[in-house]
């Protein structure tokens, strides 16, 4: 395997020259184009190369533990009720949204409109309290407990966020959400913003791929059944207008985030991280996409 891996590095790094570094929310341009990390997590073992300790920003990587931390909360039919859970063959900031009024059914938990509305269904009195759970959670599942928001980057989306508080006074007009727009955007933003590095996100993927259960004690982190739904869900939208592609080629439940980051889940053997933050028209890493498809080529990964 750290043969492949080493392959996986050595050919796709130059995809990197294809993406561009995501910078509308400014501090994100910062990156380093031309980074590649990828990390293998098994039960057994640990396999990191390139730029594995590069920190990055989750951003949308963090839509599957907001997902899952709306689904311990409040149950799969509350979830369904309020978001859809179909692909919008749509970018991850648009509505799919031509009718006159706003529905469930026009967006999923992958997309901005659809995780900022299942921040919604996450318990506790305050929005800081519905964060520090949400961070509480993605520190379990990482492995992590130092892992905090970079607020650098909060800042910078936070004062160029405007198509997410359009797209959430959208929600707000339409009676999916209730609250006060400015108080759920903030812990959006501070959630795209949780920092990480290739391992962290290899780790997540690692739990969800033992449907829950802790790889180092065993124990049960979350309900099995809401493992498959994230899996599930992923494995038709994670990859926004790219998931179809990203199906036929990887095969595999995956989350990419505008950070660069790309957390994928193969079922029953392995969690992986890619970073690299050039990114393809679609916002997926183009170089980490590209190591993905290697990796699941090379080692059979495809669940199809
Ligand atoms: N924070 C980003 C945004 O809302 C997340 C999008 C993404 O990673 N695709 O625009």
């Amino acid at each position: 395997m750290k043969n492949t891996l080493d392959k996986a590095l050595a050919e796709c790094r130059k995809f990197t020259s294809e993406g561009t570094v995501a910078s509308y929310i400014p501090e994100l341009q910062k990156a380093r184009y031309d980074a590649l990390g990828i990390c293998i997590m098994t039960e057994n073992e640990i396999l990191a190369v390139g730029d594995c300790d590069e920190k990055f920003t989750m951003q949308s990587v963090v839509k599957p533990m907001i997902l899952l931390l709306a689904l311990m909360d409040n149950g799969l039919e509350k979830v369904r009720d309020l978001v859809g859970v179909e692909a919008t063959g749509k970018p991850f900031d648009t509505f799919n949204y031509s009718d006159r009024a706003l529905t469930g059914a026009h967006i999923n938990p992958m997309v901005n409109a659809g995780a900022i509305a299942l921040l919604t269904l996450i318990n506790g009195d305050s929005y800081a309290e519905k964060f520090d759970r949400l961070l509480s959670l993605t520190r379990t599942l990482a492995d992590n407990p130092s892992l905090e928001v970079d607020e650098a980057v909060y800042l910078s989306e936070s004062q160029t966020g405007s198509k997410n508080r359009a797209l959430a006074y959208m929600l707000k007009a339409y009676g999916m959400i209730s609250c006060e727009v400015e108080e759920v955007v903030d812990i959006y933003f501070r959630a795209c913003s949780i920092k990480v590095d290739c391992r962290d996100l290899a780790r997540i993927a690692l739990v969800l791929s033992r449907k829950g259960r802790d790889p180092k004690t065993d124990k049960q982190l979350f309900p099995a059944e809401f493992a498959g739904c994230v899996n599930a869900i992923l494995s038709i939208c994670g990859m926004y207008d790219g998931s179809g592609e990203f199906a036929l080629n990887v095969g595999i439940p995956a989350k990419s985030g505008v950070g660069g980051g790309i957390m994928a889940v193969v079922p029953s053997r392995m969690g992986i991280g890619t970073y690299s933050p050039a990114l393809d028209k679609k916002g997926n890493s183009r170089a980490g996409v590209k190591a993905l498809e290697l990796l699941s080529r090379e080692l059979n990964l495809s669940i199809f």
